[in-house]
Order: C-alpha cells, then structure tokens, then sequence
C-alpha cells in the first residue's frame, strides 16, 4: 500500500512534467490506481466498495461536464435489482449531436466496472478487469466532448455494474433499450474491458469487425492518425467468455469487445495498478475517441447485418458445413443363411440444413463415400472370396428434432436417402483347385447405379460450430440387378464430425 502511494505520487509527478498528452495519461493513472485501490476491496458488485467506485466515477463525470442520460437525472444513476436483490447501479450519460437526423441515433461505449471483491482474504483490485477500461471510457468522454461541435450521432456512455456476475448491467441497459423503443437507433455497441496491457499484448484487439460494414477502413488506426496496431477479429465466438456487448448484439446491434488480451493476472489476486502500460491505455484512450467520433460521424448504414453465431437470439434459417468421417458398409442376404462382415471406409462432403425453429430442421448431406465390404465370409466353405468396393455419392436428408441450448444440443433425425454408384466393382473371386498354390479367376459384378433407403441418425452439437453423430442406413432396393445373384442389401453404418461455415 506505501509502496503503491510512493509509485503513484512518483508517476503523477513525471506525468505532469511531460505536457499537454501527459494530462490524459495523468488521469488514466489516477482513475486505475483510485479504482483499484485496496480500499475498494475489489468493488465487488452489489456492496458499498462498488458504490464508492460509482460516486469517485460521478464526480469525474460531472466535473468535466458529461450529461446524464436519464432526463431530469441529477446524476447517472441507473439502478437495478438482481431477482430481488437490489444495491446495482449503472451509469449512463450521453453527448449529444448536432445532426438534425442522425442525433437520434446512438453509438454506446461503456466498460463494466465492478469486479470480484475479497475471496478468501485477497483483494482482487481488477486494475486491467476494469478499471482500466472505465478509466478508458472516461478519458474518451471527455475527448468527445471537446469535440462535441462535430459530433453528428450521440454517443452514450456508460460505466456497468455486475459484468463478473452475469452480464447484468449492461443486459438492464439494452433491456431497458429495447422496451422504449431505443435499441433500434443503438448503431453500434463497444465494450472496452482489459485495455491495460497493450505493450505485453501487442496490439489492441477488436472482436466483432464482422458486425460492421466497410470495417477496415472504419477501424483503420493509420488513418486516424494514432500509432497503435489493431487485431480485428470479425466475430466473438468463444463459447467461454463474453463481455457486455452481448446483450446488445443479441438484439442485433452491432457490437465491437474492445480489449488488449488476457495476458494479464487474469481473475487473480494479482490484477494490480503497478502493473498497468499506461502510455499503452493513453493511446488505446486516444484510438477510441478518434474511432468513436468516426463511427458517430460515418453517413449510411454501420451494420452489415451479420452476427457471431453465438449472438443470434433465434436459429439462422440455413447452416451450411463440412463433414469428415468412418463408416462401414455391411451387407444383409434377407433370403440366404449368411451375412456379410463389415470393412471400413470413410466419406466427405458437405452438410446442409433449413433451421424452421430452435428444435426442427431438415438437414441434407452430399458425401462422397468409399466404401468396402468383403461379400459374405463364407470363403471357408466355397473356396470363394467376394469383394465389393462402392464409391458413391450420397444424399441423406432428415427430419432432425434437437433438444438444448444454443451451445449445447441433442439431436435425432429420421429420413432416406439416395446413393448413386459412380464406380462399384464387386469382384467374385474363385478359387482354383491347385495342389501347392491356390490360383484364382476374377469376375467383376455390376451394381445398380441407383440406391435408396431409409435412415435415422442420433448426435449432439458442441459449441456454435460442431456437431458429431451416428448415422445407419438401410438400403431398400437390391444391390445387383443381376437375377443371379442373391439379393443384397446395404447397410451403412457412419460416424460424421461436421464444422459449420455459417
Ligand atoms: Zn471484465
């Protein structure tokens, strides 16, 4: 605690020594350390030490000026409960443009925060989770009000509380958004949440470019005049981790998480003000005053209408994936005493599926097959040994009922299919009688070009992108056309991994 007071008295001074931009760095050090302070004790969501960091935030605000968002709002209080417990609060403030149109249409730039608290007798401060980024969102209010003459759109700023516990803050804005008919003028949401380590991260990250048209030029830092390097990542898709843009993108704003990584004491104890790059959050803070005032200021539309799939409140209407997998193709005699063995083969293609609701869709592959089966094991009492190679287009297309959540689901299917044969020989090879050596004659067999069945499958789907099933097919009609021959049934028995493209 000394130690921290001697560190920030030291860096105010060198700061104050270094000019006009040291000003801004200046208050970004002051804001991290004040946040997460050990005083704080971590600002856990819900208690007073969350409270006392929303009344340091206020006063920040108010002294430079910043509008609350509410009308008639003193301060920029937005309280909320969670169930029924209440003592979380928001703050919301906006900055007005100045044209005649599109003043009515929003850009929202907020960073959450509260953070963990005391846990077993540490202090998680939460310099990077996220004082850094609400110092962040601070200083770029403040930029932007400077320049409020030029701004076209309004911007809304916000400081959310209960992000660690479950997104709850920023979910109570876009709620509230949406039941007054504001979320349709939201034009873009960003969350800036751990900005503090860009020097170790290498680079500023913006997860969700996809959400945006024309985003390279839009997020193009040279441009824009600020030495920083920019990683975009078009979509959010981790399954494992979200930050406040959700609930806002599920609504179908486009959503951009700001961030310098997690290379920082992630969640841990450790997550300190000393360990903050300041000159790092100074320009990741100049970037994201220059691109906020750009995006405020862009004419047309922002959205180009696509969402990471993990943000799509209803299912898409069509999927469309690559399969890769093993099957092994038996063969039945309904009218013989014997049955064929199993081989292995594998098959390619592509899968498709029409999503009607959450739990039914037709789904349809195109799979390239090579298939192999010894034809009956019964060469121990012919002599004879028969094998049939297949490979084969084939259609399978289902009824498929899932059951689960949009990360996780069950699913079985029931439908037919049809196979074409491109090139099956069936080899029908006999064994000469010889006294030292066999010798053998081959008679290659044609298979009926086209095939079809009945079939069901059972799987689940991982993540937004994977699924793994087990699929069985039964052929109906006969596999050779010759009379000869006794009649012959396919039965495919697969395992399919698929990766879905969209
Ligand atoms: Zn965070």
């Amino acid at each position: 605690m000394k130690r921290t007071l001697i560190i920030t008295t030291a860096l105010l001074l060198m700061s104050t020594a270094m000019g006009q931009n040291s000003t801004q760095r200046q208050r970004l050090e002051q804001h991290v350390y004040t946040l997460a302070a050990d005083s704080l004790n971590g600002r856990r969501a819900g208690s007073p030490d969350a409270q006392r960091a929303a009344a340091y935030i206020t006063r920040q605000w108010r002294e430079m000026g910043l509008k609350p968002f509410f009308d008639n709002n003193k301060d920029y209080n937005m309280p909320f409960t969670i169930g029924r417990e209440g003592g979380y609060c928001n703050l919301v403030a906006i900055i007005e443009g100045n044209d005649p149109v599109l003043k009515n249409e929003f850009i929202v730039i907020g960073g959450h925060y509260d953070h963990l608290g005391v846990r077993n007798g540490n202090i998680y401060n939460g310099a990077d989770d996220n004082a850094s980024g609400t110092a962040c969102v601070t200083e770029v209010a403040r930029q932007l009000l400077a320049r409020q003459s030029e701004l076209k759109r309004s911007v809304i700023v916000c400081a959310f509380d209960a992000e660690e516990i479950g997104l709850y803050g920023s979910s109570h804005l876009a709620e509230y958004m949406e039941k007054h008919n504001l979320i349709g003028r939201v034009k873009l949401m960003m969350s800036v949440d751990m900005v503090g380590w860009l020097k170790q991260g290498g680079s500023l990250t913006l997860e969700g470019t996809g959400t945006l048209l024309n985003s390279n030029q839009l997020t193009n830092a040279e441009s824009l005049g600020i030495p920083i390097k920019i990683t975009s990542k078009r979509f959010e898709n981790s399954i494992f981790t979200a930050t406040d843009t959700e609930p806002f993108a599920k609504q179908g704003v486009p959503t951009l998480a700001v961030t310098t990584g997690i290379k920082s004491p992630y969640h841990k104890p450790e997550d300190d003000a000393n360990l903050i790059d300041y000159e790092g959050l100074d320009l990741v803070t100049d970037f994201m005053a220059a691109f906020t005032l750009r995006a405020a200021n862009q004419p047309g539309q922002l959205a180009s209408g696509k969402v990471a799939s993990k943000h799509r409140n209803k299912a898409v209407p069509f999927n469309l994936g690559l399969s890769l997998g093993y099957n092994s193709n038996g063969l039945n005699f309904p009218e013989a005493a014997f049955n064929g063995k199993t081989l292995l083969g594998w098959h390619a293609g592509i899968a498709m599926q029409c999503n009607f609701n959450n739990s039914l869709s037709l789904h349809a592959d195109v799979l390239y097959s090579n298939t192999r089966s010894p034809y009956p094991d019964i060469h121990f009492l012919y002599n004879d040994i028969l094998r049939l190679r297949q490979q084969s287009v084939t259609v399978p297309l289902m009824l498929r009922y899932s059951i689960g959540g949009r990360s996780a689901a069950l699913f079985l299917s029931f439908g037919g299919y049809y196979s074409y044969n491109i090139n099956s020989q069936f080899y029908f090879t006999k064994e000469v009688a010889a006294i030292d050596k066999p010798a053998f004659t081959t008679s290659p067999q044609p298979c009926r070009a086209h095939q079809w069945g009945l079939g069901w499958d059972f799987g689940f789907r991982l993540g937004y992108n994977w699924d793994v099933r087990c699929a069985f097919l039964y052929q109906l009609n006969p596999l050779f056309n010759n009379a000869s021959m006794p009649r012959t049934l396919n039965t495919f028995t697969s395992f399919t991994l698929t990766y879905y493209l969209m």
